[in-house]
């Protein structure tokens, strides 16, 4: 147990995990366009994170799942990367989509390819710094955040409400839930929703001065965002949503967003760094 605390140093997210968060994102676009919940080549973009995980020597496992959707049921795929310090303490859940939104071929390279690489090299990162200084975290690449119609009971986050009923069935506790989506924006403003925690949200603030990205990296919006966070709360567990939702060819407009305009030029190395700084130290204080 000392050894391994010794060994175990804090979460940090270097230049060159952001180059391998650029790299992965555009892998996954190219190779698993589109990769809509429940088809094919959904199947195809979970068996290319779980390569692409094993290859950078993560230990990840696989949670084929079957649910009902408003064409019947469908099958879908979660994929987790854990590290496990303190068996019995709480574990903090850090989330990604990697699927796409039905119907519109969108290459999702900001919206899903982009914190799913994001996360592939943070969980490199961490494992290669020999995994988390203390508590449990796991690594979460959830199926089925978009909805085919409209969110309702069967119509998206289908992968979160799974891994939070896996959660509960298991009799984990959850200190937090970090949902990170949209956040390799070459133009990046990381807004904080208003249905989040608000104690994670004043985390996020020193997180951001921590990692030396300023006090304006964070925004609160007084809107509502549906995304992955809400099955956590929906337990009682504090969940948070970093979401940069300005995504388009002028401010507002959005029209890169669930269009074949999202595309891996749209994204930048420099942004993935940002993020992925921010949420190392967010784990940092939050673990
Ligand atoms: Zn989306």
């Amino acid at each position: 147990m000392i050894a391994s605390l010794i060994l175990s140093a804090s979460i940090a997210f270097t230049a060159s995990d952001a180059h391998f968060a650029f790299e992965c994102a555009s892998n996954l676009v190219a190779n698993c366009t589109p990769r809509d919940a429940g088809t094919v080549r959904g199947r195809i973009a979970a068996n290319w994170i779980l390569d692409t995980a094993s290859a950078a020597g993560l230990d990840i496992r696989r949670d084929v799942f079957r649910a009902t959707t408003p064409y019947g049921e469908r099958t879908f795929t979660n994929l987790y990367c854990e590290f496990v310090r303190e068996p019995s303490a709480e574990w903090v859940v850090v989330m990604s989509h990697y699927d796409t939104k039905p119907g519109t071929a969108c290459p999702g390279a900001n919206d899903g390819a982009s914190t799913t690489g994001l996360l592939m090299a943070l969980a490199r990162s961490i494992a290669d710094r020999g995994g988390v200084p203390k508590g449990n975290l796991m690594i979460l690449w959830t199926d089925g955040e978009e909805c085919i119609r409209g969110y309702s009971e069967n119509d998206g986050f289908w992968g979160s409400r799974r891994a939070a009923d896996e959660l509960e069935r298991r009799g984990r506790r959850v200190r937090a839930a970090i949902c990170l989506d949209m956040l390799g924006d070459r133009d990046l403003k990381v807004t904080v929703p208003d249905n989040s925690d608000s104690t994670l949200a004043r985390i996020s603030v020193h997180a951001a001065r921590r990692a030396g990205l300023g006090d304006g990296f964070i925004t609160s919006i007084p809107e509502e965002v549906k995304d992955d966070h809400l099955a956590f709360m929906s337990k009682g567990w504090r969940a948070i949503d970093f979401i940069d939702f300005d995504y388009g060819s002028v401010p507002g407009r959005n029209d890169w967003w669930h269009t074949k305009e999202d595309t891996v030029d749209k994204l930048s190395v420099e942004s993935l760094h940002a993020s992925g700084r921010f949420v190392a130290e967010f784990l940092n204080i939050i673990l």
